[in-house]
């Protein structure tokens, strides 16, 4: 969690999910990215919330047994594995983090999905798949840690099929950051660029696609880190095992005020498109 100038590459995002996959189990469970709930009275877990949310991504991507989907940035492979079982599609997920390959994989296996579901090393940058040939693209929570968002949208249409569908969430810039806030949540959450919600849109059509949904779902999302700094403080001594105490005192002084910043100021969007036929 040390500041970082200039912005992370994406081997150094790998680097990172590499090292902190034993760290981010601890805040997030399996899934990496954050839950919905309904609204103040919903009493859902944490992985529950999560995986609903995973379930309105599944339902946005209109897609079933036999076709295929491309996860932009899979993790460790949940969203993938509960995507194939709910609808029978066909999944390749990518991620710059071998170790999350290797995790993804073995998760792939032990449901019995290998042959359905298959994750690689691969930079979005620069996908290594054809023309058209995918009828979905995910990239689900990934985009914040991108060096060019746009040119990734523009990746992600050219390997899609017309008539495909793209279905992504992201971080966003609800309230403008100071530069002090800014330094902080960019390096604590490996960043390299936010977007507005409302400039959001406009910088998908741009790549070709035509928007169907853009949903700002910032109040469903905004209990994700509420708590962390509490869990981080329950397991400091894992924490310092795994990383050392530096890591471990200086997580314990950063991560309530990256958490406070990310609850505050930071928002939540939920987008699918389609490229027309
Ligand atoms: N979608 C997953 C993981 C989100 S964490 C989930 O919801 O559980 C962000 C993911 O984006 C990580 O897997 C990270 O390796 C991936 N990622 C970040 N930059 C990337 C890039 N340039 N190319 C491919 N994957 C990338």
């Amino acid at each position: 969690m040390t500041i970082q100038k200039p912005l992370p590459t994406p081997a150094d995002i790998g680097r990172y999910y590499d090292q902190m996959g034993p760290f981010l189990a601890t805040l997030l469970g399996d899934n990496i990215h954050v839950g919905y709930w309904s609204g103040p009275e919903d009493q859902s877990s944490g992985t529950e919330a999560q995986e609903r949310l995973t379930d309105m991504m599944i339902q946005r991507s209109r897609i079933g047994a036999g076709q295929r989907l491309l996860d932009i940035g899979c993790g460790t492979g949940r969203p993938a594995v509960r995507l194939a079982q709910a609808t029978g599609c066909s999944v390749t997920g990518i991620s710059v983090s071998a170790m999350q390959v290797e995790q993804a994989n073995a998760r792939a296996q032990k449901e019995g999905l290998s042959d359905q579901v298959r994750f690689q090393v691969a930079d979005a940058m620069e996908l290594p798949f054809p023309e058209a040939s995918f009828d979905a693209v995910w990239a689900f929570e990934s985009l914040l840690h991108m060096p060019d968002r746009a040119h990734v949208l523009r990746n992600a249409f050219r390997v899609l099929r017309p008539g495909g569908i793209l279905v992504l969430t992201d971080v966003t810039e609800q309230h403008v950051l100071t530069d002090e806030e800014r330094t902080l949540v960019y390096s604590g959450l490996m960043l390299t660029s936010l977007l507005r919600f409302q400039e959001y849109s406009l910088v998908v059509e741009a790549a070709g696609f035509s928007v169907e949904e853009a949903l700002d779902i910032t109040p469903n999302t905004r209990r994700a880190m509420v708590g962390t700094d509490k869990l981080i403080s329950k397991e400091q001594e894992g924490i310092s095992a795994a990383y050392g105490t530096d890591f471990q005192a200086m997580t314990f002084e950063l991560w309530p005020k990256i958490a406070a910043i990310f609850t505050d100021k930071l928002g939540y969007l939920l987008l699918a498109a389609v490229k027309p036929a």
